[in-house]
């Protein structure tokens, strides 16, 4: 029997598992029978779906037993079973991209959270915390052979011809010493109940119960089964009878996250159309959420039986970090996956499921700051795609998206920057393209500044895509409704409201300094202005009206898009400052092109722009230095 080589990844992930994941062991359990839930969630389908399956007589159940004095437990199923490769594809590889990443975070991670490797779906190889051997039975749903996957969870793994009367998978651990307190009725049932309990399918515990004669001796013992869990999809019954562990519990099974969800929607819709959907956001990111092959979190069921898990139309790409499941009484039961998309009832379910989690949401907004804040800090970023990319919800996201800003602490709405503004203010002003810090540090804001107008501080990438694109923020109060534009401050048309222009005199004064500084800077600037929004610094840079802004087509480059033309800056200078009014009456070449150099550089450095020359730059400020 030949050894077979895990996959470099598995094998790292598994040494992780053996050597530092100690807490919260338990949830192997958990993860096998999941396991053997989805594998009978799978058989169900078929069997309704598949003609070839038609004549598989199917109880699904799934059935746990231990021996303490053999140091075993085992978790078996009657599901689809595996055959010999997909014992090696499934068991000895992890197909899905992203894997390395994860692994160097876990491996970084001190903590070793065990919740990661739920999550990443990586659950199997969890019960090598409680196991120094497993061995994996299987046989596929109309298949004639059966196939043993045996290994100690080191580099190598097993598999050879086995014999199984009936498709299904068994899976045996040989326990560790320590995980021999899992070979016991009473834990195996308090963790199914916790984690477990309502898995669709019944779960079978065997175990020994000891037989007394009348004197009270013991005169042997009796194998027992008794079913465990609860069984029923919780999601069809009454919210009235549920109480919120339940629904954690029913959570943490379908997400594999160990951390309780920061809120769960449960709906049931009557009349046209007949389905209930349940649906949490978990209190932390998926970690695949920014991966382009994340896995979806929302299951289809019809009229209680799984039909995949594995779709991505289920939700919005936006909605991405949502779990949940939604059941359907008026799809048909061999519904095919691949028309999924296509299918009007789920489009309208699909339609009604995001206006109820943006509704509960908005309410969460406004009544629970604990909570509204996480779900902020977590998903900020993906409701940012959401208005760039839902035109329909538009409305309803722009409530919800929070931006830093520069009038207050923390994070803000449109709402409130609306409410905090001036009367007679004409439009919403941001700041993008760059770190909280450098934005916040920008010459641009100093007139803002001194006239008490707030500006919205947009430091995240994503927000340079998606703020020009709203370009409007409406606010509908009762029948009256209002409605600002949004203006980039470093835009050259977002001065109008700092201050009158400046007057004859000053702009003549200021002409031959600014031609001066034109001529030296040459192709470099667009154009030289004298500034409004200047205070304390000498210059500053702006993108003409309809350009993108350096910042962005910095972005945009790093992101590896050719084809990006350069976006040339206005220059703006402060003819107040002495750094401009020295150049007035020199007529040496150097001295202006040395200060004109300087003036551009830093501007473009405060904005955190790279300069094409540094040196170039340092030579320049060195000569203005040394002259006095
Ligand atoms: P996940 O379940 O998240 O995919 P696992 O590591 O737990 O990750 O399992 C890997 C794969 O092994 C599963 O996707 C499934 O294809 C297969 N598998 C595991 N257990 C069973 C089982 N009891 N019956 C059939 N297939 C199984």
């Amino acid at each position: 029997m030949a050894q077979r080589q895990f996959q470099t990844e598995v094998s790292r992930l598994l040494h992780l598992i053996i050597h530092s994941l100690y807490s919260n062991r338990e949830v192997f359990l958990r993860e096998l029978v999941s396991n053997a839930s989805d594998a009978l969630d799978k058989l169900k389908y078929l069997c309704v779906a598949d003609e070839a399956y038609k004549n598989i007589s199917f109880e699904p159940h799934i059935d746990i037993s231990f021996d303490k004095e053999a140091k075993t437990l085992s978790v078996s199923d009657n599901g689809i079973g595996m055959n010999e490769e997909e014992l090696a594809d499934s068991l000895g590889t992890i197909a899905r991209s992203g894997t390395k990443a994860f692994l160097e975070r876990l491996e970084a991670d001190a903590k070793k959270d065990s919740n990661l490797i739920g999550q990443f779906g990586v659950g199997f190889y969890s019960a090598f915390m409680v196991a120094d051997r497993i061995e994996v039975t299987s046989r596929k749903a109309n298949e004639d052979s059966a196939w043993k996957w045996s290994s100690d969870g080191k580099d190598t793994y097993e598999i050879e011809s086995a014999v199984r009367d009936t498709q299904g998978t068994t899976v045996l651990l040989r326990l560790t010493e320590d995980g021999l307190e899992y070979a016991n009725r009473w834990t195996i049932e308090d963790i199914i109940k916790r984690y477990s309990n309502h898995v669709a399918f019944p779960i079978y515990l065997s175990f020994d119960e000891k037989e007394w004669d009348d004197k009270g001796n013991e005169k042997g013992s009796k194998k027992k089964t008794e079913r465990i869990n609860s069984g029923t999809a919780l999601w069809r019954r009454p919210k009235s009878e549920l109480k919120p562990e339940d629904y954690d519990e029913f959570y943490s099974q379908l997400s594999r996250d160990n951390e309780a969800p920061l809120l769960h929607i449960h709906t049931k819709a009557e009349g046209s159309l007949e389905y209930v959907t349940l649906f949490y956001i978990p209190r932390k990111a998926p970690f695949d959420m920014f991966h382009a092959d994340y896995k979806p979190g929302v299951k289809l069921y019809v009229k209680r039986v799984f039909i995949t898990d594995d779709d991505k139309e289920l939700m919005p790409v936006w909605l991405r970090f949502v779990r949940g499941i939604i059941d359907s009484e008026d799809l048909p039961l061999n519904v095919s996956r691949e028309i999924l998309q296509q299918n009007k009832v789920l489009v309208n379910i699909k339609n009604a499921s995001v206006k109820k989690i943006l509704s509960e949401l908005k309410t969460i907004s406004v009544n629970d700051k604990e909570k509204w804040d996480v779900f902020v800090s977590e998903f900020n970023r993906p409701l940012k795609e959401g208005l760039y990319s839902d035109w329909t919800n538009r409305e309803a996201i722009i409530e919800l998206v929070r931006f830093k800003s520069s009038a207050v602490d923390g994070w803000t709405s449109f709402e409130e920057y609306a409410a905090r503004m001036k009367a007679d203010q004409k439009y919403i002003y941001y700041i993008s393209g760059g770190d909280e810090k450098t934005l916040k540090a920008s010459p641009l804001l100093e007139a803002y500044r001194a006239r008490e107008i707030e500006v919205l501080v947009m430091d995240d990438e994503i927000d340079e895509i998606v703020v020009p694109q709203i370009g409007r923020y409406k606010q509908s109060a009762g029948d009256a409704s209002r409605e600002w534009e949004l203006k980039a401050v470093n835009r050259s048309g977002a001065d109008e409201e700092l201050g009158d222009k400046p007057d004859s005199k000053t702009e003549s004064d200021a002409r031959p300094v600014i031609e001066k500084i034109k001529s030296a800077l040459g192709g470099r600037v667009k154009d030289v202005r004298l500034s409004r929004r200047l205070q304390d610094s000498p210059s500053c840079i702006v993108a003409d009206e309809n350009d993108p802004s350096l910042q962005m087509t910095q972005f945009l480059k790093a992101m590896g898009q050719g084809n990006i033309p350069e976006t040339v800056p206005i220059l703006e200078v402060n003819p107040a400052h002495a750094l401009v009014a020295g150049i007035k009456d020199t007529e040496d070449a150097l001295v202006i092109e040395d200060t004109a150099g300087v003036l551009l550089d830093q501007a473009l450095l405060v904005e955190g722009v790279k300069l094409k020359d540094p040196a170039d730059f340092v030579k320049r400020l060195n000569r203005l230095l040394a002259r006095k």
